[in-house]
C-alpha cells in the first residue's frame, strides 16, 4: 500500500480534440508546482501523484488547492486490487473517532474486475460494520464516506474530495496584461483570468515620487501571491506621477481621471504587444466609482486596439471582498496607500465624459512622447514560484 494523490480535472475533459493538450499542459502546471518533492503521472481523466512520504501532503494539498483546472483532489491509498486489501486499506483510513455512520461508494473503472460496484459496497460495508461498529447510511448525510476506485492499476481508497479552483489550466488560453492597484478588485479580477487559462503579466502605475512608494509594495505582495497559482510572474512597475503632472497643467480637472486611465491603457497596450499578450484586463465594476460608468469606460476603452476584459464587470464588493479574503489578498489590499489616482485628485470627477471633451483635452498634451516616457521608466520584476520567493530585475 502506497500514498497517491488523485486529481481530477474540471472543464478540461470536456474540450474534444483540445483535450491532449488541456491534460498535457495541467500535467505539466502540477508538476512544475511540485518539482522536487513528488513526480506526477497524467493518464487520460486523471493525474496520479505518487507521494514518496506521508509528510509532504500538507505541502502537496496546499499546492493543488489553487492550481486552475483542478476539479477536486483526494489522499488515497493505492492497494492491490481485491477485496481483502481494499479492506485494509479502509481500516488505515477510518478515523478513529468522531463518526457514527459511514457509507461505501464504490467505482469500477475496471470491468475486469470480478464484482460489481454494488457487490463491493455491500462486502466491504459488512466487514466495516463489523470491525468498527459504525451503522450504514447510504446518503451523503453519512458521518464518512469511503471511496473505492478499482482500476487496472490497483485500487484506490479515500475519505474525502477536496476542492480546487476549477475553470482551466495557466497557458492553454494565451497571455493578457492585467492593471493590478493596490485595491481588492485587481487581484481578483488577475485571478479569474488565470481560471480562465489566462497567463497574467501584470502592470502597476504609481505616482512615485511625487507621492511615497506604498502601493508598489503592495503590488509586489499581490503578484508574489497570484504567483502561486500561475507560476513565473512578471510585473511592470510604471511611473505615472509626471504624466499626471502635464495632465493637470493642460486639461481640466473633471476629465482628469479618465484622462488618467487612457494613458495607463496605452502604455499597457505597448507593454502587453511587446509581451505578446492578447487583451487587457481590469478590476473595473460597473459604477463602483466615478471612472467606471458605462461612459467613462467606452470613452477609456477608445484609448485602446486590444480588447479590455472586466472580469468583475457584473460583480457586487461584497462577493469580490469574500473572493478576496479566500484568495488571500484582501489583508494587503486594505493596507492603506497613495494611489497613484489620488494624485491631484478632482473635488468633482466627471461621471460622463464624452470622447469629444476627452480628444479635444488630449489635443493640449503630445501623447505619444507621454507614452513614451512612460514606457521608458518602467521597470519589470520577475517572480519565481516555487523555486524561489525572490523578484528578480529583469529590466
Ligand atoms: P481596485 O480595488 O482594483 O483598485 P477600485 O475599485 O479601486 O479597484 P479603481 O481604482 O477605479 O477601482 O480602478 C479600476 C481598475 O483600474 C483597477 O481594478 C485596475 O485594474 C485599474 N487601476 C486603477 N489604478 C491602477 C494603478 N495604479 N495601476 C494599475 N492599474 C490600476
Ligand atoms: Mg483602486
Amino acid at each position: 500500500m502506497r500514498w497517491v494523490t488523485i486529481v481530477r480535472f474540471s472543464e478540461v475533459g470536456l474540450k474534444g480534440k483540445n483535450r491532449g493538450n488541456m491534460i498535457g499542459r495541467l500535467g505539466q502546471n502540477i508538476r512544475d508546482a511540485l518539482r522536487g518533492f513528488a513526480k506526477v503521472s497524467p493518464y487520460h481523466d486523471r493525474v496520479f501523484v505518487p507521494l514518496p512520504d506521508i509528510d509532504v501532503w500538507p505541502l502537496v494539498s496546499e499546492r493543488l488547492r489553487w492550481i486552475p483546472g483542478i476539479r477536486n483532489y483526494s489522499l488515497a491509498l493505492r492497494s492491490p486490487p481485491d477485496l481483502e486489501a481494499i479492506h485494509s486499506s479502509f481500516l488505515q483510513l477510518i478515523p478513529d473517532g468522531g463518526w457514527q455512520t459511514f457509507r461505501i461508494v464504490a467505482h469500477r473503472a475496471d470491468k475486469s474486475f470480478p464484482h460489481t460496484s454494488q457487490e463491493v459496497e455491500e462486502r466491504l460495508g459488512a466487514i466495516v460494520k463489523e470491525k468498527t461498529g459504525g451503522h450504514v447510511r447510504l446518503s451523503k448525510d453519512a458521518d464518512l464516506s469511503l471511496y473505492v476506485e478499482i482500476r487496472p492499476d490497483g485500487a484506490y481508497c479515500y475519505t474525502e474530495r477536496i476542492d480546487g479552483p476549477g475553470g482551466l489550466p495557466v497557458g492553454v488560453s494565451g497571455r493578457v496584461v492585467s492593471l493590478i492597484s493596490g485595491g481588492i478588485d485587481s487581484p481578483v479580477a488577475s485571478y479569474m483570468m488565470m481560471r480562465r487559462g489566462c497567463q497574467v503579466n501584470f502592470v502597476h502605475f504609481h505616482a512615485y515620487p511625487y507621492l511615497d512608494s506604498s502601493t508598489i509594495d503592495k503590488a509586489k505582495v499581490l503578484v508574489q501571491r497570484l504567483s502561486r497559482i500561475q507560476g513565473p510572474s512578471r510585473l511592470h512597475l510604471v511611473p505615472l506621477g509626471e504624466i499626471q503632472r502635464q495632465i493637470v497643467v493642460a486639461a481640466p480637472e473633471p476629465l482628469r481621471v479618465v484622462l488618467y486611465r487612457r494613458f495607463m491603457m496605452r502604455i499597457a497596450e505597448a507593454l502587453a504587444n511587446r509581451d505578446g499578450a492578447l487583451a487587457l484586463v481590469t478590476g473595473d465594476s460597473l459604477g463602483q466609482v466615478a471612472s467606471q460608468t458605462l461612459r467613462n469606460l467606452s470613452v477609456i476603452q477608445d484609448a485602446a486596439t486590444l480588447p479590455i476584459l472586466r472580469p468583475l464587470i457584473g460583480t457586487n464588493k461584497e462577493d469580490i471582498t469574500r473572493e478576496a479574503e479566500v484568495l488571500g489578498t484582501y489583508q494587503t489590499s486594505i493596507e492603506p496607500d497613495q494611489d497613484c489616482c489620488q494624485l491631484f485628485v478632482p473635488r468633482h470627477p466627471a461621471t460622463g465624459a464624452t470622447l469629444q471633451q476627452v480628444l479635444a483635452a488630449e489635443a493640449a498634451l503630445d501623447v505619444p512622447a507621454l507614452v513614451e516616457q512612460g514606457l521608458a521608466g518602467a521597470e519589470t520584476l520577475a517572480y519565481q514560484w516555487p523555486a524561489s520567493h525572490n523578484e528578480v530585475m529583469v529590466g
